[in-house]
Order: C-alpha cells, then sequence, then structure tokens
C-alpha cells in the first residue's frame, strides 16, 4: 500500500508558515499584504471559492477586499475596476474569478492585472518568466503540487516525470516546475499514442485531465508516485481524481489523495503568492 501525500496537513503546515511570515511583515512594515477578489456574476461554484479564498486570507492575517459584480457588467467597468486595483497601495495580489460571463473578454481583463500583482500567474509576463526560471509568482496548482513532493522527501532530480494533461493553468505549468526541478519530462494529451505505456515509464506521474478514475494500476510502474490533480464529481456527486485510488494506491510508493490531497494547496499557494507581492512592493 502506498504512503498517501496528505495535502490537508502539508497546506494546513505552509498556511501557519505564512500566518508567521504575515505577522512579521506587519510588524515591519504596519500594514497587511492585500487580497483583491473580483467576481462576475452568481456562479454557485465561483462563490464557493471567492468564499473560501476570503477565509484562507483571514486565516493567515492579509487583508482581503471581495467584488461581487452584477452578471451585466460591462468591460469597461471591469477594467477600470481592474486600474484602480493596480494602483491601490493596500492591494497587492489581484485575482479574477474565472469563468467571466460570456460577454466580458478574460484575456483582456488578465492582460489588464498588473504583472506585480498577478497572484494567479497567468499574465504572459509572468508566464514567460516561469519558462525562464526566473519567477516570482508560480501558477498556484502546480506549485502546491511541487510544495507536495518537496515535503513528502521526494527527490525530483533525474526521475522520469510524466505529465498527462498540457493546459496551460495545470500541465504546461506543471511540466516546466519538473523541468526545473531537474526531472526528466514528457507531456502527454489527447493525441498522445501509447498513453498507458508512456505512463508506465514514470518514476513520479502527474494526472491533470479531468477524466474520473482513468489512471488503473496497469498503466502504473510499481513503485511510481502518483499525483492526481483531477477533480472530478460523480453521478452520486461526491469528488473523485483522474486515477483509479483502489488499484493504484496498492502499486504506487506515494500518492494524492482526492479530496484531501492536491486540492487543498491551490488556495494556500495563492496565499503564498500574495505574501510575496506585498515582499516585493516594499522592495521595490
Ligand atoms: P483542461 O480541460 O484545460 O485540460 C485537460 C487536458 O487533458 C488537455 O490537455 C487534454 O488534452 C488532456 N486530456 C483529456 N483527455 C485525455 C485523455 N483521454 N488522454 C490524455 N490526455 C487527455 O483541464 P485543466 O488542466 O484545467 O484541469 C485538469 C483537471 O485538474 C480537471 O479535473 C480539473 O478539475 C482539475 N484541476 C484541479 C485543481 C485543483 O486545485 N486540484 C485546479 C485546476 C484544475 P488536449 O490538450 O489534447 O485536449
Amino acid at each position: 500500500m502506498a504512503n498517501i501525500i496528505n495535502g490537508k496537513a502539508i497546506s494546513s503546515e505552509i498556511r501557519k508558515e505564512i500566518k508567521e511570515a504575515t505577522e512579521q511583515f506587519y510588524q515591519d512594515h504596519g500594514f497587511r499584504p492585500g487580497l483583491a477578489v473580483i467576481i462576475v456574476g452568481d456562479d454557485p461554484a465561483s462563490r464557493v471559492y471567492v468564499r473560501n479564498k476570503r477565509l484562507a486570507c483571514e486565516e493567515v492575517g492579509f487583508y482581503s477586499k471581495a467584488y461581487e459584480l452584477p452578471a451585466e457588467t460591462t468591460q469597461e467597468e471591469l477594467n477600470t475596476l481592474v486600474d484602480r486595483l493596480n494602483g491601490d497601495p493596500s492591494i497587492h495580489g489581484i485575482l479574477c474569478q474565472l469563468p467571466l460571463p460570456r460577454h466580458l473578454d478574460e484575456k483582456e481583463v488578465l492582460l489588464r492585472i498588473d504583472p506585480r500583482k498577478d497572484v494567479d500567474a497567468f499574465h504572459p509576463v509572468n508566464v514567460g518568466k516561469i519558462m525562464i526560471g526566473d519567477y516570482d509568482f508560480l501558477p498556484c496548482t502546480p506549485a502546491g503540487v511541487m510544495e507536495l513532493l518537496t515535503r513528502s522527501g521526494i527527490e525530483i532530480a533525474g526521475k522520469e516525470c510524466v505529465v498527462v494533461g498540457r493546459s496551460n493553468i495545470v500541465g504546461k505549468p506543471q511540466a516546466m516546475l519538473l523541468l526545473h526541478a531537474n526531472g526528466t519530462v514528457t507531456v502527454c494529451h489527447s493525441r498522445t499514442k501509447n498513453l498507458a505505456e508512456v505512463c508506465r515509464r514514470a518514476d513520479i506521474l502527474v494526472a491533470a485531465i479531468g477524466k474520473a478514475d482513468f489512471f488503473t494500476a496497469d498503466m502504473v510502474k510499481e513503485g511510481a508516485i502518483v499525483i492526481d490533480v483531477g477533480m472530478n464529481r460523480r453521478a452520486d456527486g461526491k469528488l473523485t481524481g483522474d486515477v483509479d485510488f483502489a488499484s493504484v494506491s496498492e502499486k504506487a510508493s506515494y500518492i494524492t489523495p482526492v479530496p484531501g490531497g492536491v486540492g487543498p494547496m491551490t488556495i494556500t499557494m495563492l496565499m503564498k503568492n500574495t505574501l510575496t507581492a506585498a515582499k516585493r512592493s516594499v522592495q521595490a
């Protein structure tokens, strides 16, 4: 049976560290790191995420402000708000909750956020910095995966790492971070031939495709480290990952569960990025 990587416990350890660093920051500078979250419309899932982000800010001692805008908000109104937050010295991180209603241009908003306040690391400037390995912020989910690996004492250098999924928010930056950590990285996607065979080469397998229980034991090497980023709802409403936990956990040496693995790390990494942005603002 694999060692279970406890994302909840690791996340709470990191939040404690952030809280301590925040108190120190407050003593040194007399203000708190500030995060602004913008949400447009009333998508229930987005509202839950926004609420969780607010609670996380409270937990670590940040100042936070939520802007809950009506669904009929215009692009111009949204742009004006972003401009205002870009210039607000009490705000160090700006996050626009996606998806936006269809009449709004997500790309335009993401490009408008000052890269120094782009705590989601979606701005092309930050994406480029990640590519060259000289970054301030990392996208939250892949950064969370790296923390889970390193805090579990897992060496990445020299390992065969297979990332399945190539989205801009998970797969691609994940591959880049594993590469920076000296892994030998292969990225797979829906057109990959012989996927099972490629996955079986992996010492570290990162599953991020959004298909419930897709990765079965026959796709995993004995003793592999398996990170399950997937978050899928079963018909009965239960949350499940991309990995068939029951069979794969018999074969892997380490595995992340869903829920309680990668999920709790994402907001924690957002807090870490906001603290970094605040620290950067006093250095500038
Ligand atoms: P996307 O839908 O943007 O990307 C999915 C990727 O998986 C694509 O690159 C796609 O390939 C690939 N893919 C789909 N089907 C297959 C297949 N059968 N074989 C091989 N590759 C396949 O998803 P995201 O990256 O945004 O998210 C992935 C999963 O991670 C989702 O379950 C999501 O809910 C979860 N997630 C979890 C987070 C967390 O906090 N734990 C945060 C963000 C996401 P192609 O490019 O060829 O289409």
